[in-house]
């Protein structure tokens, strides 16, 4: 459901097995946001404080989104997504308090994760301009600070942040207490291409000849969203030519159209 300026969900459908790649990605996850959540007595016990939050990396459309949200299927907590860009420019002037209410909210929901993407938007390098939508996006992101540095870390509630662009991050986000695990999401290797074909072609009615990982080798430098759109477009192909099952021949096509969709488009996909 959509509160004002947040989505929040029960509890996501996504599972780790929806994830192509990223295994140790996901392992490093769940140590740090799916342990505190479902084992908070082993940091007890050992004496050390579960990470408050961890930072994701990486280029657009690696699948930053979808392990955030299978992490709270997985943990049955709520998520709460934000996006960074939209709490400074969608709601002008109430950056500061939508953060405020969000943290309110994944308290009261708890257990919860809250998901903040784009958070380079809120959290970039404080410079020493003085324009109003700086001194908006400051406020916030100083509102952020206070709220993960005053919240009691039991370990029911996590932050995700994500961004694209972890170059112009305001170091004060990444200090021990707030974001304290750093994990890069990279772009789909072979292997991870292979795989996220495997997943996206589940449900799909393939052809005998349908070779995957001849589509993997095709396209390198294409990311998990690029290699949906891919599946879709094969099916699109399929559909018109009025093919029972989806050919090899139709992956092809649709691979040679995205492609030139992405140049002409000036789509950066990487
Ligand atoms: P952005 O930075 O643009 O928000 P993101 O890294 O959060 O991107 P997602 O929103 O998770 O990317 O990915 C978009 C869609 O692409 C997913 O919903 C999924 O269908 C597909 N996808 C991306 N990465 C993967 C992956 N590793 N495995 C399976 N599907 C993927």
């Amino acid at each position: 459901s959509q509160v004002y300026g947040m989505e929040l969900v029960e509890s996501p459908d996504e599972r780790y097995e929806s994830i192509g790649g990223l295994e140790p990605q996901i392992v490093e996850i769940q140590e740090a946001v799916e342990l505190p959540l479902t084992k908070p007595h082993l940091f007890e016990q050992i004496g050390i404080a579960p990470p408050k939050g961890v930072l994701l990396y990486g280029p657009p459309g690696t699948g930053k989104t979808l392990l955030a949200r299978a992490v709270a299927h997985q943990t049955n907590a709520h998520f709460l997504r934000v996006v960074g860009s939209e709490l400074v420019q969608k709601y002008i002037g109430e950056g500061a308090r939508l953060v405020r209410e969000l943290f309110e909210l994944a308290k009261q929901k708890a257990p919860s994760i809250i998901f903040i993407d784009e958070i380079d938007a809120i959290g970039a390098h404080r410079n020493d301009s003085t324009t109003s939508g700086d001194r908006e996006v400051q406020r916030t992101l100083m509102q952020l600070l206070a709220e993960m540095d005053g919240f009691e870390n039991r370990g029911d509630v996590k932050i995700i942040g994500a961004t694209n662009r972890i170059d112009i991050l305001d170091r004060a986000l990444l200090r021990p207490g707030r974001f304290d695990r750093i994990i890069e999401i990279p772009l789909p290797d072979f292997h991870g291409r292979l795989s996220i074909m495997h997943i996206h072609t589940k449900g799909m009615n393939l052809g005998e000849n349908v070779d995957l990982a001849e589509v993997a080798r095709l396209t390198e430098g294409k990311n998990g969203a690029d290699l949906r759109a891919v599946c879709m477009e094969a099916g699109m192909f399929a559909i018109r030519s009025e093919h029972e099952t989806v050919t090899q021949d139709d992956f092809m096509k649709a691979i040679d159209k995205l492609s030139l969709d992405f140049d002409k488009h000036h789509i950066n996909t990487s």
